[in-house]
């Protein structure tokens, strides 16, 4: 049977939980636990485990597989509405004059597991020829990200990238873990300024 004649679910699952554990502990280096532990849960869901297991390629995505079998990739699709760290998932109707659909600026925090997530898919396509030098050369190839991503978003992601391949890990998730601080200390004051207002009323 053609399902079978390619099943390759025990090399996939394998990929996506060495991708999870990879995600995770960078996440976690940065004080994102929560993010870290739910990472990319929805590929072991059904829609997207079976396309995976049946496309795996094991050097790109098998949803690119899937797109040119079938002309779209049920799986991605499944996928970018689940899982707020791709900017697909922010992309809205804009209400902006003379454009219907935009990417909408991402919470901060969602940027940063975007960016650990670019590492840890170069480090597994790549294996021993990664360096940190690695996941900016491959964003600076990907057109869509460009022409899709909110402007502000796309700003951090590149500074976080550059930063990597110049200055590494150490020093790059240092910084993160000062702009997440600096971020949640905005969304509290944010909020809290909500309620004042609120209160006066
Ligand atoms: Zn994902």
């Amino acid at each position: 049977m053609g399902f079978w004649k390619n099943w390759k679910g025990k090399e996939h699952f394998r990929t996506i939980t060495y991708h999870r554990k990879l995600v995770r502990q960078y996440c976690f280096r940065v004080g994102l636990y929560r993010q870290g532990l739910m990472h990319d849960l929805s590929k072991y869901s059904p829609t997207e485990f079976l396309v995976g297991a049946r496309y795996f390629q094991g050097d790109r995505s098998p949803n690119n597989a899937e797109r040119e079998a079938k002309g779209y990739s049920s799986s991605w699709l499944h996928h970018k509405g689940r899982n707020k760290h791709h900017f697909e998932y922010w992309i809205d109707y804009t209400l902006k004059p003379g454009e219907i659909l935009g990417g909408m600026k991402m919470p901060v925090h969602f940027v940063v597991e975007m960016f650990m997530d670019r590492i840890a898919a170069c480090k597994v396509y790549q294996k021993e020829n990664y360096t940190d030098a690695s996941p900016w050369l491959y964003h600076k190839q990907s057109r869509r990200v460009h022409t899709l991503m909110h402007p502000d978003s796309l700003r951090l992601l590149e500074r976080l990238l550059k930063m990597l391949a110049v200055r590494g890990e150490e020093e790059t998730f240092a910084y993160v873990r000062k702009i997440l601080r600096d971020d949640r200390h905005r969304r509290l004051q944010a909020f809290l300024h909500r309620n004042e207002i609120r209160k006066k009323r």
